[in-house]
């Protein structure tokens, strides 16, 4: 498999850090309001990295955050009268209401922000203590930029350059040793949240953050980093600054970024009010729509988001659950139970497509193309199957067809009856052969559950699980 790593901007091989399993962190949104399509683009993208991952036989550790504490969440609490704790629980609510609803599986853990202040305060004191960071007299805490040799190693910026684009910047007021210094611990301002530090009553820097929650949840050294390509600079080149020099170890060893989300081919934004949330949408379409329409680029080329593109997502999406639909009742109504030497010469025809499936999402998760062979597949079963054939072969061409799309999240079947007591045995099931290493078994059965529109999620105090 194949992957495109921002870092060596080469496609790389990939090679996790230990046998079977994958340690992906996914920078998370900042809640302050309804998500917009474009954050949605790396919530489908990289949960459809990490079923493909899955499907392969990994076992992925995927951890994604919420930003609980930024301005933008305190100046929403001011707007309302509310605490900043208040709007975040509850866009954190709203997101996680989209995210189900674009069949976005919960990440493994969602961390916080606000519960890991101790674990950043630590960071910090290490950083302090190692001469990268030091605190300046108002009690704001920078990190040394220049002292981290190999400060943009990911966004390939150069120290100078950087420093050039900064001279213009009058630094007023401020401590700071170099223009380039970022800040790692800032002092509250009046009437906002704040936790008690050894340098002043205040609150963390944003890349922080993610340091230390990739490093708590996943450990010092990860497989996959991802989030937009927005996040490169200075976010990511920040993360890997303050990580690698805390833990004198790589942080990630592959970088995904995806493209934007565009709007008349400018980035959709909140600040341009560019935007449309993922609500909005769901209004007029099923959000599998949207997941279809994001899935039909590249995950790292721009996307431009038009009526038409949708409409014809919809159309699309219709043509493959019509075929579903067809092979289903066919076999409803078919005559014959097992397959004929010549019905076997069909199936085996059909893995071709589904080897081409592969091969696109080898490369660097060609998704576009890996929809191209499920059109192929559909095709192909469409001219081949009828009143005469087979239960086996139908049922078979429909679960082959299920399990390419279930690896893009694309749902075939949805709101079929489940009962709960049929959901707690599934999910029974599901903790025993975990518990037995089978976790095929245990995805297999998580993919029955979603293909029912079941979601479950991992929880600290065991599996929930809620109908999408
Ligand atoms: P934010 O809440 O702005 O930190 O964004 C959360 C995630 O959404 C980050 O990974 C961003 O890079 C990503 N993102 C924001 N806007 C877009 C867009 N228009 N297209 C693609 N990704 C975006
Ligand atoms: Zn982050």
């Amino acid at each position: 498999m194949k992957v495109y790593n921002t870092l060596s901007r080469k496609k790389e091989d990939f090679q996790p850090l230990e046998e079977g399993k994958v340690k992906m962190y996914v920078c998370g949104p900042t809640v302050y309001n309804f998500i917009h399509i474009g954050n949605a683009r790396p919530m489908i993208v990289f949960d459809t990295v990490r079923r493909y991952m899955e499907y392969k036989g990994y076992e992925v550790n995927y951890v994604s955050n919420f930003t609980d504490v930024d301005d933008k969440i305190i100046k929403k609490a001011v707007e309302e009268g509310v605490s900043a704790q208040e709007i975040s629980s509850r866009y954190i609510e709203e997101c996680k209401k989209d995210m189900a609803d674009m069949n976005v599986k919960p990440a493994t853990l969602h961390p916080l922000a606000t519960q890991e202040i101790d674990g950043m305060l630590e960071m910090i004191s290490t950083l302090i203590d190692k001469g990268f960071a030091y605190p300046a007299k108002d009690g704001t805490v920078y990190f040394r930029t220049r002292k981290f040799e190999e400060y943009g190693k990911l966004s390939h910026k150069n120290l100078d350059d950087l420093q050039a684009g900064h001279r213009e910047i009058k630094v007023t007021g401020e401590e700071k040793e170099d223009a380039l210094d970022f800040v790692l611990w800032k002092p509250k301002k009046e009437g906002e949240p704040y936790w008690e530090s050894p340098w002043c009553q205040g609150r963390p820097g944003w890349h922080i953050e993610c340091s230390v929650m990739a490093k708590k949840y996943l450990g010092e050294e990860i497989d996959i980093h991802a989030g937009g390509e927005d996040l490169i600079f200075p976010h990511h080149e920040n993360e890997i600054a303050q990580s690698e020099a805390c833990n004198g170890k790589i942080f990630s060893k592959y970088w995904l970024h995806n493209g934007f989300l565009n709007i008349d081919n400018k980035k959709m934004s909140k600040s341009l009010g560019n935007f449309f949330t993922v609500r909005e949408i769901s209004e007029k379409y099923d959000l599998q729509v949207l997941r279809f329409f994001m899935l039909s680029a590249h995950y790292r080329s721009p996307l431009n988001f038009s009526a038409e593109l949708m409409e014809a997502a919809k159309s699309s999406l219709e043509r493959i659950v019509n075929a579903a639909e067809n092979l289903k009742h066919l076999k409803k109504n078919a005559k014959h139970e097992g397959m004929t030497a010549e019905e076997e010469e069909i199936w085996n025809g059909s893995g071709a497509f589904v080897e081409k499936f592969e091969k696109a999402m080898d490369d660097d998760f060609n998704t576009a193309d890996a929809i191209a062979s499920i059109f192929e597949l559909v095709k192909y079963s469409n001219t081949r199957v009828n009143e005469e054939t087979s239960v086996e072969l139908l049922e078979r061409l429909y679960n082959r067809l299920g399990q390419l799309c279930d690896i893009l999240g694309i749902i075939l079947e949805k709101n079929e009856e489940i009962l709960d007591e049929e959901i707690e045995n599934l999910i029974e099931e599901r903790q025993a052969a975990r518990k037995e290493r089978n976790f095929a078994r245990a995805d297999e059965i998580r993919g029955i559950l979603l293909n029912k529109g079941i979601v479950l999620e991992d929880t600290r105090e065991g599996v929930k699980w809620k109908r999408a």
